[in-house]
């Protein structure tokens, strides 16, 4: 019911920017209320060596069923718990949750690999992750060997210097720190190898389309090589892909091939319990 007149025509327009806002301000509410409230729940998705058949680990990753709206996806929250600062609070909460769920699983006897957490830029310039995953892991008494953190690319071409130091300082507890969603943030040979991680991972985009980025693939392992990190492919689906990474020389892999992310009672059963048979 748009009008001739300019001037209604802005009121249209007004109204539907109110009630963005305020659809915003209800999403911020409600995603405080669910941190508070314990309703968020962490997912876990096996990472396997498919050369030797071995589970390495999982990475942990956040789910959030909302009472009106269901799951809605982490990439949405994230942002939002990002731009208003929830994030840090975010992040704490799932690295002590994290903790607590190694330190249950060590108890049953059948914990195994790394679980690795992700880290948002905001959290990582402008928290203490240092001390706060030094002081969780002495609460919890679980050793640094047991955690690895995901840090984007994209975040890690921020500030050489500032980014080293921190890096360094969870790696020489035993921290393995990964270079998340690699290849989508366009840093330089020349600047990659000047940081301090572990392993690159490789974007779930060039995995899904194996066939037209073979030779990008193939690129990146070699990169890796070259500069003595490890490398993982995530999002892989197909034996297909598996082979032609096996080919390459990838034998870290994360993907619906083995296991979708599944709430930790079902990993524990499926693959922890599984192996500890
Ligand atoms: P990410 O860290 O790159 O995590 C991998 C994403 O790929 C996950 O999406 C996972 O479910 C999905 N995935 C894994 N294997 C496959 C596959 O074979 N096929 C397809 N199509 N997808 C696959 P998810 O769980 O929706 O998370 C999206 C993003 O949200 C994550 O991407 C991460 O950036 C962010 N996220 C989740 N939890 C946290 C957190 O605690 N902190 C921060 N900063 N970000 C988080
Ligand atoms: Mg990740
Ligand atoms: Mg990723
Ligand atoms: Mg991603």
């Amino acid at each position: 019911n748009v009008k001739q007149n300019g001037s209604d025509d802005f009121e249209v327009y007004d109204s539907a920017m109110n009630d963005q806002t305020i659809e915003r301000i209800n999403m911020e509410n409600d995603l405080r209320y669910a941190l508070e409230n314990d309703l968020l729940e962490i997912y876990y998705q096996p990472k396997y060596n498919s050369f030797t058949n071995e589970l390495i680990g999982s990475e942990a990753l956040l789910r959030w069923n909302h009472s009106n709206y269901g799951f809605i996806s982490p990439d949405t929250f994230i942002k939002l718990a990002e731009e208003t600062g929830i994030i840090i609070h975010l992040e704490e909460w799932v690295l002590r949750k994290v903790c607590r769920q190694i330190k249950e699983w060590k108890l049953a006897s059948c914990y195994r690999g790394r679980v690795s957490i992700n880290i948002s830029h905001i959290h990582f310039y402008q928290g203490d992750i240092v001390s706060a995953i030094t002081s969780t892991l002495m609460e919890f008494d679980i050793e640094p060997t047991c955690l690895e953190i995901e840090i984007t690319e994209t975040t890690m071409m921020n500030n050489e210097f500032e980014t080293n130091k921190t890096l360094q300082k969870l790696r020489s507890l035993g921290i393995e720190v990964s270079m998340d969603d690699f290849g989508t943030g366009y840093s330089s040979l020349g600047y990659l190898h000047k940081l301090s991680i572990d392993r690159l991972k490789i974007d779930k985009s060039f995995i899904h389309e194996m066939q037209k980025n073979e030779a990008i693939v193939a690129t990146i392992i070699s990169m890796a090589n070259t500069l003595n990190l490890k490398v993982i492919a995530e999002g892989v689906e197909t034996n297909d892909q598996i082979q032609v990474l096996n080919k390459l020389g990838c034998h870290e892999i994360q993907g619906y091939y083995y296991s979708k992310p599944i709430q930790p009672e079902i990993y524990k059963q499926n693959f922890l319990l599984a192996l500890a048979q």
